[in-house]
């Protein structure tokens, strides 16, 4: 017997989870996007005023250390090595992100070497803080006042909206700082930018003759019974309807303008002050120099608040969303026939390559299972 299953959201999750299952044959798949594209917040277009690449909800970069990651994206489309090279702009000047000995030395005026640096960097920490229990100390005691005021605090409340005290000291333990003139953003050893943009992968996936895409049209939660198995890669909470409330989020809005040549020499260009009111610049030309364009596309991008009828962006995950989000995990262990996947099905910020191989890792436990035994996540909700 053929299982049909059904899918919520056609981005990288319900993508390459539809393909994996569809190749073993054992499935017949129909996958629903209410966005009138696949591709979900990766979604590309090239702009039709300057016919440049437009990464249409924010600017990404691929970037991963898995190398079955890379290797399956590569098989859909063919990637041009790209670093992400961010500039802050601060009261003080325009410097590299993410900190690094460039940084430090030009900030401070100095000509230290790594290990100058690295100390110090530790002597102006504050050292009375023991146990940082939010943002704001944990920015405090390992980077010190001069570099939180400069980088830190304003575009972090231009980020999230409340004061970095009311924020867990976990949001910045992925913030870099690098002892030497290393100014890539991202670590990763793979890293790079599909030619022909993620959609066009993401469509390339999808292309099977099992698989059955629906775009423009929403998978209604009680539609769960028309399908052996259901994924749900949209937000959790919209499943039950919103019964107990709603998951915080911040969203996004973008302003784009155009400009000749080149306007601000970069990609990225983060504003730190917190009267500036947007959060960054992206210049959607710096990332794909191996194209050439006359005019340059760009846009200033904004955060607030997320309302009922925004896209929802990052998971605020404050205290009061972790005691939300253990109640309606509860609710979903009780339902039966669906798995919650992704960054809205799981409530936690991702990046593409941790979706993908999630996906990838599901699909495998799939096989190895009976189809009531699927789990119900991709993985813990409780861990981001
Ligand atoms: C501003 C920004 C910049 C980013 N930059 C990077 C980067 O540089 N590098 C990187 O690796 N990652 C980046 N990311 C993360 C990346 O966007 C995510 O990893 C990726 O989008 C997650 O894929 P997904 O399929 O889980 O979710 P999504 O891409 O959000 O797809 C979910 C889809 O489900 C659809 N949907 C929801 N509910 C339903 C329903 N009931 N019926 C039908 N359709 C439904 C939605 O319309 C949506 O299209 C960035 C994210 C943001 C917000």
């Amino acid at each position: 017997m053929r299982y049909h299953i059904g899918i919520a959201g056609a981005g990288f999750a319900g993508a390459v989870l539809a393909r994996e299952l569809a190749e073993t044959g054992k499935y017949r798949i129909t996958i629903f996007d209410e966005r009138n594209h696949v591709g979900g917040n990766c979604h590309t277009k090239r702009d039709e005023e300057t016919g440049i690449m437009v990464h249409q909800y924010g600017p990404h970069i691929f970037h991963t250390n898995r190398e079955d990651v890379w290797e399956y994206v590569n098989q859909w489309g063919r990637f041009e090595p790209f670093v992400n090279r961010i500039k802050a702009e601060t009261e003080k000047g325009i410097f590299n992100l993410p900190i690094n000995l460039m940084t430090i030395n030009q900030l401070f005026q100095k000509k230290f070497r790594p290990k100058e640096a690295r100390d110090f960097i530790g002597s102006v920490g504050d050292s009375s803080i023991k146990d940082p229990k939010n943002l704001e100390e944990y920015a405090l005691k390992f980077f010190g006042k001069e570099i939180y005021s400069t980088f830190i605090e304003g575009y972090t409340r231009k980020k999230w909206g409340v004061s970095p005290r009311e924020l867990p000291a976990g949001l910045l333990q992925r913030l870099t700082v690098r002892f030497n003139y290393d100014d890539g953003y991202y670590d990763h050893q793979y890293q790079g930018i599909p030619v022909s943009g993620y959609t066009e992968i993401i469509k390339r996936i999808l292309d099977h003759h099992d698989i059955e895409v629906r775009i423009g049209q929403r998978l209604d939660p009680e539609r769960k019974r028309d399908f052996d198995h259901t994924f749900w890669c949209g937000p959790m909470d919209g499943f039950f309807n919103f019964k107990l409330g709603r998951l915080g989020y911040r969203t996004l809005h973008f302003e784009r303008f155009i400009e000749d040549g080149d306007f601000q020499g970069n990609s990225i260009i983060n504003f730190c002050e917190e009267d500036v009111p947007y959060l960054r610049i992206s210049e959607y030309k710096h990332f794909m120099p191996w194209e050439e364009h006359e005019k340059s596309v760009c846009f200033k991008e904004y955060a607030r608040p997320c309302e009922a009828n925004d896209v929802p962006y990052f998971p605020t995950r404050l205290n009061q969303d972790i005691e939300l989000l253990e109640r309606y995990m509860d609710m979903c262990e009780s339902e039966d026939k669906i798995t919650f996947i992704g960054r809205l099905g799981t409530y936690r910020y991702l990046d593409m390559h941790a979706v993908i191989g999630e996906s990838l890792d599901l699909a495998k436990v799939c096989q190895q299972k009976e189809i009531h035994e699927w789990p119900k996540f991709s993985a813990d909700p409780m861990e981001a």
